[in-house]
């Protein structure tokens, strides 16, 4: 569904927020759209603000940040934002800021997150893939750091819809499974693991920059790739990677294959994606408008 909503604009004036009708005195208009006015926790969407007149410093607002937008035509503009899988379900508002014509303007839409179910799954592992000696602990919490840090860059956008399987044959499973290791509750699954056999090639899901390729205790050989704006792609337990931090990438290039390195039962492709607001379904970014 579709949402569209003209704007007020707010003028300041003497340090109060006046508000005024949706046309500046040059006769410019901000309208904001999003994708999916209901959407489910752990969904990403898509915005668009259109324009009419001189945009400049355009931003949206969402969970208490703000992040860069991406002009896709002249006075129009697409941001990628998202729920978290463990975001509370209920109302929610998304807000395009910046300047038109000279003045400051706002426009919002309002969303209402539904609820999602996610399965429980139990998980008996060895003690030795469990359970972890002190340095091994330091180990875990340092690159947990580091993910963290390259998670946190905002770069300009490079993203672009649609965006691409990782692998041909995508089976996705377990995306926000509420994990119990032996008898312990962890993290909730944030990403989702694809079955395949050892050496399938696995490829950028869009353009961007190698944020991180190195190896890590849990999720062996890895790679995440920037695709600015705030959206990243992780891959995780590759048999081996073929790209190193810092290098350009397209969408649909090589950059590993699927393995079982790090903590992994079996080899399968472990693939999350964050957008602005945190960690969605990636199998939900393929169904983008747009494309
Ligand atoms: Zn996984």
């Amino acid at each position: 569904m579709i949402g569209v909503r003209s704007v007020a604009i707010l003028s300041m004036c003497s340090g109060l927020a006046l508000i005024v009708p949706a046309f500046s005195a040059q006769g410019g208009t901000l309208s904001i759209t999003v994708s999916t006015s209901a959407p489910a926790v752990g969904d990403p969407f898509v915005v668009e603000v259109a324009a009419q007149g001189t945009v400049d410093n355009l931003v949206l607002l969402w969970k208490r940040s703000t992040w860069p937008m991406r002009e896709i035509a002249p006075g129009r503009f697409e941001g990628l934002i998202g729920v978290d899988i463990d975001d509370p379900p209920g109302p929610a508002t998304v807000v395009a800021e910046g300047f038109l014509d000279g003045t400051r303007v706002r426009a919002k839409e309002d969303v209402t997150i539904s609820p999602r179910k996610f399965a429980v799954q139990e998980l008996t592992l060895p003690k030795g893939m469990s359970e972890f000696d002190n340095a091994t602990l330091d180990r875990i919490r340092a690159e947990a750091a580091e993910i963290s840090r390259v998670l946190s860059r905002v770069t300009p956008p490079r993203w672009r819809t649609p965006f691409l399987p990782p692998v041909e044959e995508y089976r996705p499973a377990n995306f926000g499974a509420r994990r119990v290791i032996n008898g312990n509750p962890r993290m909730p699954h944030s990403a989702v693991d694809i079955t395949l056999p050892a050496g399938t090639p696995v490829r950028s899901i869009g353009d961007g920059l190698v944020a991180f390729a190195n190896e890590q205790f849990f999720g062996g050989r890895s790679v995440v790739i920037d695709h600015g704006g705030g959206v990243f792609s992780i891959y995780y337990h590759l048999k081996e990677f073929s790209v190193s931090e810092g290098q350009e990438i397209f969408r649909g290039d090589r950059i590993g294959s699927v393995g079982s390195t790090g903590r992994a039962t079996g080899p399968h492709l472990h693939f999350g994606v964050r957008v602005p607001g945190g960690r969605v379904d990636p199998t939900r970014l393929f169904a983008l408008p747009g494309g």
